[in-house]
């Protein structure tokens, strides 16, 4: 069993995760509310480690280092093939699957970081900063059947947006990330947060939905035991 993995649903076998490649500002509604002009300012891209993994129906440990952690809720796009400077047109072939998962940020430690000049690991980037469901196997087109994507923190409705808005949609993601990185087996894709993003506390529970997946994720927000 790989180190970083997250199972295949109806599989036994699961998928290695490699990288976690994460997209920002791909909802113009998000773009806004952050204070930038969706119309100007491209999408791009960052990483997390395999370490941010935190795999569905466990907890999510609060970094102590931050006073406002924030959820962004995520469509997951699974990578399977390797492939350099894709072209649109056979960009589809790369996907494997699809899951849902938590683009978990500190916020505060961003803002500090952009002001700074300085990188996003530690707001992005740290351990457990991206729960994730299971992967559900399907091509470009499965993508079709899937609705809206929404999250509720405590039962109460906080976000809501669907893939079709997306300003980049996900031949194109594959096509930029691409044209920089290899894409490879074991890759997944973050897809940017609609609009909505807000704080969590020690106690919530944050459970994301994908109408048409077959999953839900489920996530409790936990105090870190400092081990
Ligand atoms: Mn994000």
């Amino acid at each position: 069993m790989p180190n970083y993995y997250l199972p295949i649903i109806g599989e036994a076998t699961v998928f290695p995760v490699n990288k976690i490649i994460c997209i920002g500002r791909n909802y113009a509604d998000h773009a806004r509310e952050m204070g930038h002009d969706p119309d100007r300012e491209p999408p791009f891209f960052f990483f997390k480690p395999q370490s941010a993994l935190t795999q569905n129906n466990s907890d999510f440990i609060y970094p102590p280092y931050s006073q406002q952690v924030e959820y962004e809720i995520e469509v997951v796009i699974a990578i399977g093939k390797s492939g350099y400077q894709i072209p649109l047109e056979q960009a589809g072939d790369y996907v494997c699957g699809f899951a849902i998962g938590l683009d978990m940020t500190c916020r505060d430690i961003q803002k500090q970081a952009k002001q700074q000049g300085r990188p996003w690991e530690l707001a992005k980037g740290f351990d457990g900063s991206a729960p994730c469901t299971a992967i559900q196997r399907g091509t470009l087109n499965d993508l079709q059947q899937f609705g809206d994507l929404v999250l509720t923190n405590n039962g109460k409705e906080v976000q809501r947006g669907n893939w079709r808005t997306m300003v980049w949609s996900v031949p194109e993601l594959i096509v930029e990330v691409s044209r920089y990185i290899k894409l490879e087996e074991g890759n997944l894709i973050f897809t940017g947060t609609p609009a909505g993003v807000g704080p969590v506390k020690v106690g919530d529970t944050l459970c994301g939905v994908l109408e048409g997946f077959t999953q839900e994720l489920n996530i409790c927000v936990a105090k870190s035991s400092g081990i």
